[in-house]
């Protein structure tokens, strides 16, 4: 009987006496334990009337239970559904109409807010609490240490996984055992992960780089998990020795950087430290190489295709690139409107194709084949640039590009100079209304702490470098940009604060 994903991830746990997942605590939980709570959820599943294919739709804070939950799910054939533990009942309200899951399991607090969210849908209500307790971590525990898995092949749905909807109603991205085991093994051998590996693992696990390229990562390599419940810099710095490797977005690079007990010293015995979900500025990639003697591996991937590109581990680490497209992942630069395949070095959308490319988005056939090509790529909605030595670089997303007087803005280039200059941290440029210009271009600037950065000598600096067009027609400063959990700027947001400016 073949289950791809438990076949990889979860069956050679059975007899690992070493810790899988270590706590902030101290407890240290074995593969072969944890393979037992996979087991005995697998079994509540099925109690709780669960059939292969049913979605479980799951809204619980970061646990071993709630990684068991994933595993369950496999095993049992079910497709898992994780849910950002920030949004409310109200937005809930739409994932569990939309998925119609069998199964709706939450925190304890938020029981009462969810049950009418899923007597609505039809869907079961059970709870489980961060601290292991809950109806269905108390129907768990009484099930057996062993479960056969269900039969499951490369094309069967293991999760859905929502967009963030910041364009639009947020999609359900359906994700077959192949995409996720293909993409698990190629990030495990190109980024050399073994059982000797202990990944610090601060992501949330309802998002793609914390549930499927860590988590899937390190099952895939036997390797253990220092698993902390959020971002916390005193937990991160207490725990990093027994680390070997880190992944995080950018904000958890540049904490780390603001923190004086963040030296060498602490990091001379670690492997690897990965960045993505967010562009990374080429200025803290130097600023962490001067302080630690590490390159930050920078990788691309989205929600919907797993990891697309990865800078090398052997070899050049590129700031300001997302590397190299992936061993079986196809990557091409075309004309936005033509889709035509454009020469290197010119600006177009990004496409993907391969094993690891989602099989569309549930119940929306036009989105799907608005994004999903026939020939197999996908529109990802990211612009971006080769470099003659085939490192990709994203200028922006494509929502993101700033049409000013019919001329093309790409905000990254106006971004990367704003960076630059004295006493700016960081910055985002996003396109504003504007009655002569239809948008205009405003660049907004988060200070250095205790800086006051001349507007006037920025002005200036741009005015001698970037075409007219591209000159910021103002320069807002704030203090500091709106970012959601996985540390993506919300241009959105800037939009709306910054609206009325040119009205
Ligand atoms: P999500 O589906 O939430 O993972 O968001 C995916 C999007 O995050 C991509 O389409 C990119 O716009 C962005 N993204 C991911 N990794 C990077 C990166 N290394 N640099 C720049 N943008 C990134």
């Amino acid at each position: 009987m073949t289950n791809l994903l438990y076949d990889a991830f979860f069956a050679p746990q059975s007899g690992r006496d070493r810790a899988f997942l270590i706590l902030p605590d101290g407890t240290e939980i074995s593969g072969d334990a944890f393979l037992r709570m996979v087991h005995r959820v697998a079994h509540a599943l099925v109690a709780s009337g669960v059939q292969p294919g049913d979605r479980i739709a799951v809204q619980i804070e970061k646990s071993p239970m709630a990684l068991a939950i994933y595993g369950g799910a496999v095993a049992a054939g079910a497709i898992f559904l994780p849910l950002n533990t920030a949004y409310t009942a109200a937005e809930i309200d739409y994932f569990v109409g939309n998925a119609t899951p069998k199964l709706l399991l939450a925190d304890g607090r938020k029981a009462e807010a969810l049950t009418p969210v899923a007597q609505a849908h039809g869907a079961a209500l059970m709870v489980v609490n961060a601290d292991g307790s809950g109806s269905f971590a108390d129907l768990a525990a009484t099930q057996s240490e062993d479960f056969t898995p269900v039969e499951r092949g490369a094309d069967d749905l293991a999760a859905f996984l929502y967009t963030s909807g910041t364009t639009g109603r947020s999609k359900g991205a359906m994700l077959t055992h192949g995409n996720l085991l293909s993409n698990a093994k190629v990030l495990t051998a190109e980024w050399r992960f073994t059982d000797a590996d202990v990944l610090l693992h601060a992501l949330p696990i309802f998002h793609t780089h914390g549930l499927f390229v860590a988590t899937n990562v390190s099952l895939m390599a036997g390797g253990a998990m220092i698993f902390l419940p959020g971002l916390n810099m005193d937990e991160m710095i207490r725990l990093m020795p027994r680390a070997t490797t880190m992944m995080g977005v950018p904000t958890f690079y540049t904490r780390l950087l603001d923190d004086a007990r963040f030296t060498a010293d602490l990091t001379a015995h670690m492997r690897l430290f990965v960045s993505g979900s967010a562009p990374l500025l080429a200025e803290t990639h130097v600023q962490f190489e001067d302080r630690t003697g590490h390159r930050i591996l920078e990788r691309y991937g989205m929600t919907e295709t797993n990891m697309n590109t990865s800078n090398p581990y052997e070899g050049d680490r590129r700031a300001g690139t997302v590397g190299l497209p992936l061993p079986g992942v196809e990557v091409v630069v075309t004309d936005p409107t033509t889709g035509e395949v454009l020469p290197q070095g010119e600006v177009g959308m990004i496409e993907v194709r391969g094993p690891n490319v989602f099989k569309g988005y549930w119940q929306m056939p036009e989105k799907t084949r608005e994004e999903l090509r026939d020939t197999g790529f996908f529109i990802t909605g990211d612009l971006g640039q080769f470099d003659p030595d085939g490192y990709l670089s994203i200028v922006g997303r494509q929502k993101d590009l700033i049409i000013t007087g019919g001329f093309n803005v790409y905000p990254k280039e106006v971004e990367l100079i704003l960076d630059e200059q004295p006493g700016v941290l960081e910055s985002a440029v996003v396109g504003v209304p504007h009655p002569d210009f239809g948008e205009a271009v405003l660049g907004v600037i988060v200070a250095e702490p205790g800086q006051s950065p001349d507007l006037q000598a920025i002005d200036q600096v741009l005015r001698g470098s970037l075409a007219r067009f591209k000159q910021p027609k103002a320069l807002k400063i704030v203090a500091a940009l709106p970012r959601n959990t996985m540390g993506k700027v919300q241009k959105n947001e800037l939009r709306n604060q910054f609206g009325d400016l040119f009205k």
